[in-house]
């Protein structure tokens, strides 16, 4: 089977896009490169020796689209492709919306029109908003994102459930991905954000590394185990395989699926730090600072029905995503220009 991956040189694309040569797949990654880079496919093929085409473009470029599915058998689409910090989406609501809503918009006219609708979406936990209960069930309301790029994702959901409704050919599954951190075990890839890190768990190993002088702690008033921020961290490798167990399942059906990719453990950010801590070897300064806005106390998975409907479970603990994450960034401190 051949494959488009939407997004395959980003982080979890590049991941999934070895899980699926692995596998057996073939893979055609596009990608712009506004946020990776093509050395991610070099990593992907020293590692299993199979290599994915990369065609670079935008997955808002209709005519591209056009041509990729009339050149290639395209039997299904992974679509990662997009913008994803947060912060910037509150200072560029129009190009968000513009990568993010239209080009999954436009993805889906080429996929139709190909005769292509096998789609995997990158959705996220932030689609919840700040349920009352953890943890969180996909049936629980979707809440209201307090940022363009979280609304752009339950637009882009929404968007995928009325073509269901109404075009019951497709067969779409919307994964909420809860916190992916963690790199590939052989230290060849991982995650290489542009600039300064908006993500805990890169912004704590670029400090332990020595890029960045220490982690600022946003709030320790909340009502958590030690007052610090609860999230389901989740490694790559296994969203990685997520991805693979949704598309064989949707391969076989039609309609429209949510599934959570978490753990169902939640760790706080003074757990990381001493995990992170522990795995490195390497002290990691911290100074705790107000409450970051827009943020939640707490946020984890009931994985379950992943787990029964997908026969899937992440296998990897917080150790390993430690672990992982510094093999890759002690060897890579810049990423992957080194
Ligand atoms: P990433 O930035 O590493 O990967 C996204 C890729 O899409 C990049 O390679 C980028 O160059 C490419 N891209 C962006 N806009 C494009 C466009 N218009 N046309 C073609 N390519 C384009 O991000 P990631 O962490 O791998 O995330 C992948 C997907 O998962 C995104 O949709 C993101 O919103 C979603 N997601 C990520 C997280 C997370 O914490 N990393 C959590 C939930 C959901
Ligand atoms: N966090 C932090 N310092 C940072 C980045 C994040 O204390 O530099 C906290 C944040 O407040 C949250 C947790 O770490 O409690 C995870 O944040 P991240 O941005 O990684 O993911 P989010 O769940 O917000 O998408």
């Amino acid at each position: 089977m051949k494959i488009l991956v939407t997004g395959g040189t980003g982080y979890i694309g590049s991941h999934t896009t070895l899980a699926l040569l692995e596998a057996g797949y073939e893979v055609v990654v596009l990608d712009n490169l506004c946020n990776s880079s093509e050395a991610a496919l070099h990593a992907v093929e020293a590692i299993c020796a199979k290599s994915a085409l990369l065609i670079r473009g935008d997955v808002c470029d209709r005519a591209l689209l056009d041509r990729i599915f009339q050149e290639h058998a395209i039997d299904a689409v992974l679509h990662f492709a997009g913008l994803k910090a947060v912060g910037e989406s509150v200072r560029k609501p129009l190009e968000y919306y513009q990568a993010n809503v239209c080009g999954s918009i436009t993805l889906c006219q080429a996929m139709a029109a190909a005769g292509v609708f096998r789609l995997v979406f990158s959705s996220s936990a932030t689609v919840y908003g700040a349920p009352e209960h953890m943890p969180i069930r996909e049936d629980f309301p979707t809440g209201t994102p307090t940022n363009p790029y979280g609304q752009s994702k339950l637009i882009i959901e929404n968007v995928l459930h009325d073509l269901c409704a109404a075009q019951p050919r497709w067969s779409v599954a919307l994964l909420r991905y809860f916190n992916p951190v963690g790199a590939h075990a052989s230290g060849l890839m991982g995650e290489d954000p542009r600039g300064i890190p908006n993500n805990l768990v890169p912004y704590i190993s670029q400090v332990a590394v020595g890029s960045l002088n220490e982690l600022s702690i946003f709030g320790d008033d909340y009502p958590t185990v030690d007052g610090t921020g609860v999230r389901d961290y989740i490694h790559v490798v296994d969203l990685a395989d997520g991805h693979l167990k949704a598309l064989q399942t949707i391969s076989g059906g039609s309609g429209i699926n949510v599934w959570n990719l978490g753990t169902g453990d939640g760790y706080s950010v003074r757990q990381v730090v001493h995990a992170f801590e522990q795995a490195s070897g390497r002290p990691v300064p911290y100074r705790v600072e107000p409450r970051r806005a827009g943020d939640i106390a707490e946020c984890w998975a009931d994985p379950s029905k992943a787990e029964q409907e997908l026969g899937w479970t992440a296998t990897r603990n917080l150790q390993e995503m430690m672990a992982d994450t510094w093999r890759w960034q002690s060897s890579h401190p810049k990423g992957y220009l080194e």
